[in-house]
């Protein structure tokens, strides 16, 4: 592809090649590499320029505390999880909790999905050991369905770019199938009085907390009959909503495939999601994933963890986002429960003195990872609470302002992180632990955790008591 465009330094979709690529996943077969590219790049884009560019001026708005962005969905997404069900109920839990949130800042939320292609994971080793008849036996690791497969065999373990053609085609259908529930009305989603809220009655809820749970439901469901007392339209055309998808633009042979020029607009778009992320581990300012994401119209996300030092969030600012354009860049900060408080500051401070423009969004799950004595990895619901409240006071006190909130979760009621008033313990995580990488919050503790966040973003000055239905 030619490398002509007002892009400095010059840039082309496969600029990156010559980068050093963390997490790079080594394909033994090339020439089956290059036809999984060529096909990738040949079928229709996932999503559209409109679309991307309406969320940009969504996310602008978000920078100027209109709205607010809710991001959430798996650690990773299974080829074998593209059912109906699991579709619906995480989008369910998704369109529930903004409504939360909606509700307590009083302000329209973005809602975002880690879904439709959130398929890639960097892992912490590039091979697994296990015992097998006494012997130890090692594999590539599992990166991720884009990747290669989670059985432990060398066959389903060994890197298949044909699996990116895959991949595309679930996120397709996928999509296909979000967008159809959201045009169709999705009713139940829209009357908080269907809501599965026995978690209210759990032994471990203050009597307090279950009546400003009980309060806030029962506010959502006269708000929306009011309206629709109100008006001609119905509660499903009041509270329409708007989905977008994102996911870590870790394959950088999968995301420079679907970038394209499209008619009519300057520049290239990345067409296999709407927001696009950089992981923590993939960051680098000199790498691959940065030299990649400098050079699309999309809005990108970055993670950034506790060890990362002011001046160079600041530098990958400058770089993702030189003409310092709104709407274009999300910090997603994952600092953890113990350093939120600490590391937060610094990091706003420089990056409100270089006057470049981001969008604060937290991630209280990455920093929060623990493993339990007989070797589960899981998280607390009260570190995930903490870093979050935490996150939240220390932009309140900078005056800066919490944009947003990203989150692993899952509409089932699965057993994957401790605690909240559903009270999963150490001892039963085993009962319905299915994630394959990182755990996530189920259905009730999602729910909970958005109650617990829209009491917090009550008490900011601007969101008063009346309580108007979520815009577009
Ligand atoms: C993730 O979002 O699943 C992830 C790996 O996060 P991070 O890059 O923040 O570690
Ligand atoms: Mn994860």
């Amino acid at each position: 592809m030619p490398a002509t465009n007002s892009i400095s330094p010059p840039w082309s979709p496969d600029s990156w090649r010559s980068r050093r690529v963390a997490h790079a996943v080594d394909y033994p077969d090339q020439a089956a590499l290059e036809s999984a590219v060529n096909r990738l790049g040949e079928l229709p884009p996932l999503v559209t320029s409109w679309e991307i560019e309406r969320l940009r001026g969504l996310i602008a708005d978000a920078q100027d505390g209109k709205r607010f962005l809710l991001q959430g969905g798996d650690c990773a997404e299974t080829l074998d999880d593209c059912r109906a069900e699991i579709i619906t109920n995480k989008l369910k839990i998704l369109l529930q909790m903004s409504l939360v949130l909606v509700h307590g800042g009083r302000r329209p939320v973005i809602r975002v999905g880690r879904f439709a292609g959130q398929y890639a994971k960097p892992r912490s080793s590039p091979t697994e050991t296990r015992t097998i008849d006494g012997k130890p036996i090692t594999l590539p690791s599992y990166f991720g369905d884009l990747f290669n497969s989670a059985a432990f065999t060398a066959q389903a373990r060994r890197p298949d770019p044909s699996l990116m053609v895959r991949a595309y085609k679930h996120a397709a259908m996928t999509l296909n199938f979000i967008r159809a529930l959201v045009e169709g009305g999705f009713a139940d989603l829209h009357h908080p009085e269907y809501w599965n809220l026995s978690f209210f009655s759990h032994a471990s809820l203050s009597a307090q907390r279950r009546g400003e749970y009980e309060h806030m439901t029962r506010t959502l469901s006269d708000g929306l009959r009011f309206m629709e007392a109100l008006g001609e339209r119905s509660v499903e055309d009041l509270t329409r909503v708007e989905f977008f998808t994102s996911h870590e633009g870790l394959s950088l042979y999968y995301e420079a495939a679907q970038t394209r020029r499209v008619p009519r607009r300057e520049g290239y778009y990345d067409l296999t999601t709407h927001l696009p992320w950089i992981g923590e581990r993939t960051r680098a300012l000199d790498g691959a994933h940065v030299e990649f994401f400098r050079g699309i119209r999309n809005p990108v996300g970055v993670k950034v963890g506790p060890k990362a030092a002011p001046d160079e969030v600041v530098e990958l600012a400058r770089r993702l986002n030189p003409g310092n354009e709104a709407g274009k860049l999300v910090l997603i900060t994952r600092l953890g429960a113990d350093h939120a408080t600490r590391a937060l500051p610094p990091l706003v401070d420089a990056v409100r003195a270089s006057g470049q423009r981001v969008l604060w969004v937290c991630d209280p799950m990455h920093g929060n990872g623990i493993t339990t004595a007989s070797g589960i990895k899981t998280r607390s619901f009260d570190a995930i609470l903490k870093d979050l409240q935490d996150t939240f006071d220390a932009h309140t006190a900078l005056g800066s302002r919490l944009g947003g909130v990203h989150i692993e979760l899952t509409g089932e009621d699965v057993t994957e992180c401790i605690g909240g008033a559903a009270g999963v313990t150490e001892e039963g995580l085993a009962l319905n632990y299915a994630s394959l990488c990182d755990p996530r919050l189920n259905y009730q503790q999602s729910l909970e955790l958005a109650f617990l966040l829209a009491g917090r973003m009550r008490t900011l000055p601007g969101a008063g008591d009346s309580w108007t239905p979520a815009a577009k």
